[in-house]
């Protein structure tokens, strides 16, 4: 499942965000073969009509959608970097997960006491990026260190970019700045720097603004501030009322939508978020179809057929030999797979084959 931290200052909605989400896996595992994991993980499916509409033809035992791994990712405060509270715990557990749901608190509430004093989403976002930059210069310090002992005498190419880019990354983020804006991010070393130490601030975010209940759409000026943090990192907001989602998630699929639309909304704040990360991540989906179940996969845009095979099954990419392909639309508009094979909308791929979001795909291979 794709990975995704939730980080956020204490007192700013997370762990309400948060028992939304369990409740959505919990509501869900009658249905989907899930198995417990620890309590600060969520496993919850990615929304899909196009798994729906495949399941309405082919009415299988079991509909699997993909699915996004949330972890509540708790206690960073400003200092944990320094090892303040269970700061570097936490920092660990960010490094594992590929986006970060960075959520800032946009209500107002004279109950909910605010740990600086008073509600500003600019500062506090300020606070917890400091804390990851402030992190990643201590992981690229003791790295550094090690790497120009290695490259005494050395005339590996390699290990010399590497040291390079490493003193150009370390000067560019004391000057506080993240490591995805590095300059000449793609120059010599750097990729080698960044697979070896993973930096926290080049991870993909998406802000979320957690809004009042009396704010559902997001008109406060706070979540204007969060919106312009995000439009300067060149990242996606979203706007989401924890409070509702938590009261949403509890709720048969037809009172949902019951809710929603009393307030104008069509779709739950989490549903977006779990479709935004696979879109900040350019991920696609395509399905397989057949009478013991329906399923997305989740790949990389521009993977190959190949490729694609080995998420069911290394096997399958090994000894792959070609991929039947059928456009979800196709399949669709002809309703079966044999209807689709006359109408010769099957098509036969081979290795080069480049996926498109929502293929149906049934591979062919050796074992
Ligand atoms: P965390 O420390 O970031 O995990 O924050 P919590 O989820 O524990 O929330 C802190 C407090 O803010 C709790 O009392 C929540 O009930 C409250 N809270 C969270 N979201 C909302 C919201 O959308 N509206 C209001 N009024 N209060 C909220």
């Amino acid at each position: 499942a794709l990975s995704v931290g939730i980080v956020g200052l204490p007192n700013v909605g997370k762990s309400t965000l948060f028992n939304a989400l369990t409740k959505a896996q919990n509501a869900q595992a009658a249905n989907y073969p899930f198995c417990t994991i620890e309590p600060n993980v969520a496993i919850v499916p990615v929304p899909d009509a196009r798994l729906d509409a495949l399941a309405g033809l082919v009415d299988p035992d079991q509909i699997v959608p993909a699915t996004v791994r949330f972890t509540d990712i708790a206690g960073l405060v400003a200092g944990a970097s320094k090892g303040e509270g269970l700061g570097n715990k936490f920092l660990a557990h960010i490094r594992e997960t590929e986006v970060i749901v960075h959520v800032a608190r946009a209500f107002e509430d004279d109950d909910v006491v605010h740990v600086s004093g008073n509600v500003d989403p600019a500062r506090d976002i300020d606070v917890i990026e400091t804390e990851l930059i402030l992190a990643d210069a201590q992981v690229l310090e003791s790295r550094l260190d090690r790497l120009v002992k290695q490259t005494r005498g050395s005339k590996d190419r390699d290990l010399l970019d590497k040291v390079t880019a490493g003193k150009r990354l370390l000067d560019h983020i004391m000057t506080g700045q993240p490591a995805s804006t590095v300059p000449d991010i793609d120059g010599p070393g750097m990729a080698a720097l960044f697979d070896e130490i993973r930096p926290l601030s080049a991870k993909r975010v998406i802000y979320c603004a957690n809004v009042g209940e009396d704010d559902p759409n997001g008109l406060s000026p706070l979540v204007d501030k969060i919106r312009q943090v995000a439009a300067a990192r060149g990242a996606e907001m979203v706007v989401v009322c924890a409070r509702m989602e938590e009261e949403l998630a509890g709720l048969a699929d037809d009172e949902r939508q019951e809710f929603l639309a009393s307030y104008g909304l069509t779709e739950s704040g989490l549903d977006r978020v779990a479709r935004l990360a696979y879109h900040t991540l350019g991920l696609i989906s395509f399905f397989t179809a057949g009478p013991k179940e329906v399923r997305a996969w989740t790949i990389t845009a521009g993977a190959k057929a190949p490729a694609a095979a080995g998420q069911i099954h290394s096997d399958i990419e090994r000894g792959f030999i070609r991929a039947e392909v059928i456009s979800f639309d196709d399949y669709i508009r002809c309703q079966t797979e044999a209807k689709c094979r006359a109408a010769g909308v099957l098509r036969q791929e081979g290795k080069e084959y480049v996926m498109a979001d929502g293929d149906v795909v049934h591979f062919l291979f050796n074992v």
